[in-house]
């Protein structure tokens, strides 16, 4: 039987309907929630990523800035501009957008963001607080495939979870994520990586199969066991000379024939993508929401 496809559009366009709701309330209240954004160089993807952040904030009527600055920008400059943010009252959520041109050190500069306006989740104090089961802010791409699971009333508790790719905004936080003692997680989980010795058959073995490793069609219908739910991160560009613009977007699955045997399956473009920025809002109008009642 072929799987249910999980419409990753429709639930964020859902998760973006119920924070406009939150942010006129909070408007209402005299505060708008507010994303601060740093651009640094002139990458294409980060110019788009960064671009389509701040259109979707002001859809739903949250206020955005963008920093851009040339890739030339040295680190005392970089770090000015984050302390600045990092004091304003309008600003709920700070992002320096990856990657960050050779020269500087990433990791330097994410530690200064405030914890309770690094709304990507990235700061060390969030991602130990996120082993511990209590961070400020949960990375967003994990988050939302925990949130995409739970609209789908897929619960990963007691089942085995196989995840493809050990990054730090994937693979670790999504781990970190199900492994806690706790409704919509209490999963046995595994991570895979590139010095993985038997791939395929922990693929087989899992209930819930995540992949997330930036190699296009990776997963075939073979590895995944019948009724598996099949959540695919990977975006990846394939060449298609069929189409005007020369390439298409894949993910790590082969989709049309993991699909037959899946329960439910992420498509790409369409699943765990758009639901990326939806938690980004939602972190920055949950950090809005907390300014209000520390003003109250
Ligand atoms: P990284 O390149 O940082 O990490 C990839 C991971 O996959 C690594 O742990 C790597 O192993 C592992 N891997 C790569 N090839 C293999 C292989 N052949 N066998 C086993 N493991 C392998 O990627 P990201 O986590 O940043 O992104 C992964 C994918 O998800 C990309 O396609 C990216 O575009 C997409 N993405 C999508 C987002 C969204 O919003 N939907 C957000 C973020 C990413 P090792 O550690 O050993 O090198």
């Amino acid at each position: 039987m072929a799987a249910k496809i999980i419409d990753g559009k429709k639930v964020s366009d859902d998760i973006k309907a119920e924070l406009k709701i939150k942010i006129e309330s909070l408007r209402a209240e005299g505060i708008i929630p507010g994303l601060a954004a740093v651009l640094v160089g002139n990458n294409p993807a980060s110019e788009t990523y960064v671009n389509s952040k701040a259109r979707a904030c002001e859809k739903i009527g949250m206020y955005s800035e963008v920093f851009r600055r040339d890739a030339s920008i040295n680190h005392e400059e970089l770090v000015e501009i984050v302390l600045g943010l990092n004091k304003r009252n309008d600003i709920d959520g700070i992002l320096v957008q990856s990657p960050l041109p050779k020269h500087i050190d990433e990791l330097a500069v994410t530690v200064l963001i405030d914890p309770k306006k690094d709304v990507d989740g990235f700061h060390p104090y969030n991602v130990g607080m996120l082993l511990l089961g209590q961070p400020i802010f949960q990375s967003c791409t994990p988050y939302g495939i925990v949130e995409l699971m739970k609209r789908y009333n897929i619960d990963p508790s007691g089942k085995e979870v196989v995840i493809l790719g050990r990054s730090n905004i994937v693979g670790k936080p999504l781990a970190a994520m199900l492994i806690q003692k706790q409704k919509g997680a209490n999963a046995t989980v595994t991570v895979c990586h590139s010095n993985t010795g038997n791939l395929r058959e922990i693929c087989r073995r899992a209930d819930i199969l995540i992949a997330a490793m930036g190699q296009a069609e990776f997963v075939k219908g073979d590895m995944v066991k019948e009724g598996a739910v099949v959540i695919d991160v990977g975006i990846n560009r394939v060449v298609d000379s069929t189409l005007e613009k020369g390439y298409k977007l894949v993910g790590d699955v082969a989709f049309e024939e993991c699909k037959l045997k899946a329960s439910y399956i992420t498509p790409v473009p369409g699943g765990v993508g758009p639901m990326t920025i939806a938690m980004l809002l939602s972190n920055t109008v949950i950090s809005a929401e907390r300014r209000l009642h520390k003003s109250r």
